[in-house]
C-alpha cells in the first residue's frame, strides 16, 4: 500500500466520489436546469457506464493509494438499478468508510435495504422545509415531506449521523435558513448550508445570487448563539459549528468565499469511467478505457499516481483572478 502518495501541491488522497448515474428525477435550477436538462437531452446509453465490477475494481486500487472514503453520488444514486448490489460489492474492501449523496426522494423505502447491504452513512440534500420553496428549487413538483419521511427512514435504519445539505440561493430560500435550523436541532442530523457554486455552465450562475456563509453564521447566531469547533480531521470542507445549548452542530460550506483547496484530498470518478482531480477540470482521465483495454491493477495503480502526483488544481482559490473556463463539466456528471 502507498498512503503517502501527495500530489503536487502536497495533498494526500484520501476522498473518491463515484458518480454512478448521469439521470436524475430532479431538476434542481442550480444543478440540473430543465432549459439544459430538457426530454432530449442526450444521457449516457448504459453501456458506458461502468459496470459494478468495475467500480469496485478502480474503488479497491484507489484503496490501496490511500483512498479512506468512498461516496456515491450521481446524478440521483438510487436511481441506478440495483444499487445495493454495488454497495454490497464495496463493503467488501477493507478500511473503506462507505457513503451516499441523496435527495432523499426514494430514501424511505430504500434505508433498510442500503444499511443492510453495508452502506455506512448518507447525506440528504434538502433546499427548504417549504413546500413551494422546495418546488420551486427541485423544479419537479415533488413534497417535501416524502424526503422528511426518508430522513426518519435512514435515522431509523442507523445510516447515521446523517448530514443535510442545503444549497443557498439568495432571492430563492435564503429565507429558509432559520427554518432548516430551528427544524434539525436537537435531532442529531448536521444541517450543512452550502454555499450556491458555479459548477457545470447551465445553471447561469451570478455572484449575487452567492450567500456567503459568513452571512449565514450570522444569521443563525442573531437567533440561536453558536460557536466553533475544530475541524474533524484534515480537508474538513464544512466550517463546523454547534449550538452553545448543546443542540447539535451546523456546517457551512465556503466553496465561493473561503475556499479549501490547499487541503483538497478528494479525486472524482464520473459515470462513465473518466478521473477528475477537480471540481472545475475541464477534462478527465480515461480510467475506464484502461480496464477494457485489459490492464493490470498495478497498472491501473501507475497511472492514478502519475495522474495524482501532477495534480495542481486550486480552482476557488483563483477563481476570481482568472478567466473562466470555456466548457466546464456538470456536476451531474461529475458527482457533487
Ligand atoms: N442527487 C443527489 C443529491 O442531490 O443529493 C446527489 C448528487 S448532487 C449533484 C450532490 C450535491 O451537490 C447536492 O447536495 C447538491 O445540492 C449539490 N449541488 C449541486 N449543484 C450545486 C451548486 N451549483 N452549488 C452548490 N452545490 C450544488
Ligand atoms: Fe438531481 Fe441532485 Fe442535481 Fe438536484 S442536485 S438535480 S437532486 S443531481
Ligand atoms: Fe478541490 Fe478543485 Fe474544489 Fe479546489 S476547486 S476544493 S481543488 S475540487
Amino acid at each position: 500500500m502507498n498512503a503517502s502518495l501527495v500530489d503536487s501541491r502536497g495533498r494526500p488522497i484520501r476522498d473518491l466520489r463515484v458518480s454512478i448515474t448521469d439521470r436524475c428525477n430532479f431538476r434542481c435550477v442550480y444543478c440540473m436546469p430543465k432549459t439544459v436538462f430538457g426530454r432530449d437531452y442526450p444521457f449516457l446509453p448504459k453501456t458506458e457506464l461502468l459496470t459494478f465490477e468495475e467500480i469496485e475494481r478502480i474503488a479497491r486500487i484507489f484503496a490501496g493509494l490511500g483512498v479512506r472514503k468512498l461516496r456515491l453520488t450521481g446524478g440521483e444514486p438510487l436511481l441506478r438499478h440495483e444499487v445495493e448490489r454495488l454497495i454490497r460489492l464495496l463493503s467488501g474492501i477493507p478500511d473503506l468508510e462507505l457513503t451516499l449523496t441523496t435527495n432523499g426522494s426514494v430514501l424511505s423505502h430504500r434505508a433498510q435495504d442500503l444499511k443492510a447491504a453495508g452502506l455506512q452513512r448518507v447525506t440528504v440534500s434538502l433546499d427548504s422545509l417549504d413546500d413551494a420553496i422546495f418546488r420551486r428549487m427541485n423544479d419537479s413538483d415533488f413534497p417535501v415531506a416524502r424526503v422528511l419521511a426518508g430522513i426518519d427512514a435512514a435515522a431509523n435504519a442507523g445510516l447515521a449521523p446523517i448530514k443535510i445539505n442545503m444549497v443557498v440561493k439568495r432571492g430563492t430560500n435564503d429565507g429558509e435558513i432559520i427554518a432548516m435550523a430551528r427544524h434539525f436541532r436537537g435531532t442529531g442530523h448536521i444541517l450543512r448550508f452550502i454555499e450556491y457554486m458555479d459548477v457545470g455552465s447551465s445553471n447561469g450562475w451570478r455572484m449575487e445570487e452567492v450567500v456567503p456563509a459568513a452571512e449565514i453564521v450570522e444569521r443563525i447566531g442573531a437567533v440561536f448563539p453558536i460557536e466553533p469547533v475544530d475541524p474533524g480531521y484534515a480537508g474538513e470542507v464544512a466550517e463546523r459549528w454547534r449550538y452553545r445549548d448543546g443542540g447539535g452542530e451546523i456546517g457551512v460550506i465556503a466553496s465561493v468565499t473561503h475556499a479549501f483547496c490547499a487541503g483538497c484530498t478528494r479525486v472524482r470518478l464520473s459515470t462513465e469511467g473518466k478521473l477528475y482531480t477537480c471540481l472545475f477540470a475541464q477534462s478527465g482521465y480515461d480510467l475506464r478505457q484502461l480496464l477494457r483495454d485489459g490492464k493490470t491493477d498495478a497498472e491501473v495503480a501507475a497511472a492514478i499516481t502519475a495522474i495524482w502526483h501532477a495534480r495542481d488544481d486550486r480552482y476557488s482559490e483563483i477563481r476570481g483572478a482568472q478567466s473562466v473556463p470555456q466548457k466546464k463539466i456538470e456536476m451531474s456528471y461529475i458527482g457533487g
